[in-house]
């Protein structure tokens, strides 16, 4: 089950594979680019989102993804599964025996929108909200060999050798097993690339995580409560979702795109998202603006940054 399915997002040239910008630098040039500068001026600049289900790069991270693509970079997802353990919205046709099917075409379709290079599928299966049947699946992503999602993961990234790495936040968004395991995942291959790039001469620059400001959860959980007290999300406490907002360390303004972010959130049309369920100004709120916590290089006082290309190049 972990086997690799590339799914081209019309950008690239499948014959060329995941090796096209990957070709091995001189050794002898190796240390000399790799101290001096973070990106080799030939090669663009690339951005690797790690996640657990189709629609987590969208709902989660599109507003991100749009932003470095139209900053000049390139991007490319994995996502470990197809989501086939999600509920359906009844506009979609999918049933749940077609629903792995569907969302995989969602996911390629949104990174189509969102003008995504290469939308990667891992092979595993989804693992289900906590509680359910599904957990106990010996197919299910959480109970696969960590290490081998682990090399799954590397393998893409000695691939396409991105400057940026970006994945959920450690608490996984609200607590889904798959979002948590994929983003432990995410973080070992980084460090693992940095820990081997003396013999690889390549290592990623900066990991970041996608979030929500604890601030935003708050005007969300308080419009629940206002619009539909009885609903299982009025009772949930918003403390216990989203980065609390001093820890966030870089906010992007990316309400120029939100006509795309919303093309690609409608591209999951068998999901719920999210904005479907608040008004149009909270909505806008929501999707105009991005947050990361960047964990690599630890942020310090002195390194304030205004961009996620800060630094690269
Ligand atoms: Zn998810």
């Amino acid at each position: 089950m972990n086997g690799l399915s590339v799914a081209g997002a019309g950008r690239i040239d499948s014959s060329a594979g995941l090796n096209q910008e990957s070709e091995p630098i001189p050794s002898s040039r190796h240390s000399i680019l790799s101290r001096k500068i973070a990106v080799h001026p030939m090669k663009q600049p690339t951005l690797l989102c790690v996640v657990a289900h189709p629609d987590d790069e969208t709902f989660g991270a599109a507003g991100i993804l749009i932003h470095a693509i139209a900053a000049g970079m390139k991007a490319v997802t994995i996502c470990a599964t197809r989501g086939e353990a999600g509920e359906i919205m009844e506009r979609s046709n999918a049933t749940p025996e077609t629903l792995a099917a569907v969302r995989e075409l969602e996911y390629r379709r949104a990174g189509q929108i969102m003008g995504v290079s290469e939308s990667i599928l891992l092979d595993y299966r989804d693992s289900g909200m906590p509680g359910t049947p599904e957990n106990e699946d010996s197919a299910a992503f959480i109970n696969q060999s960590r290490e081998q999602v682990i090399d799954d993961i590397a393998r893409v990234m000695d691939s396409v050798r991105p400057e940026i790495v970006l994945t959920a936040e450690p608490g996984g968004g609200y607590g889904h097993p798959d979002h948590i395991f994929a983003s432990q995942c995410a973080i070992a291959a980084f460090e693992r690339a940095r820990e081997n790039e003396s013999n690889s001469g390549w290592a990623p620059q900066k990991l970041y995580y996608f979030t929500f400001p604890r601030s935003q959860m708050r005007k969300f959980f308080d419009e629940m409560k206002r619009s539909d007290p009885e609903s299982g999300l009025a009772q949930l406490d918003p403390d216990e979702f989203g980065t609390p907002d001093e820890e966030i360390t870089l906010t992007l303004d990316v309400s120029p795109h939100i006509d795309q972010i919303q093309e690609a959130f409608a591209a999951h049309l068998s999901q719920l998202s999210p904005l479907e369920r608040v008004s149009d100004e909270l909505s806008n709120e929501f999707i105009g603006q991005a947050s990361l916590v960047r964990v690599f290089p630890e942020p310090d006082a002195s390194s304030f940054e205004q961009d996620i290309l800060d630094g690269l190049g």
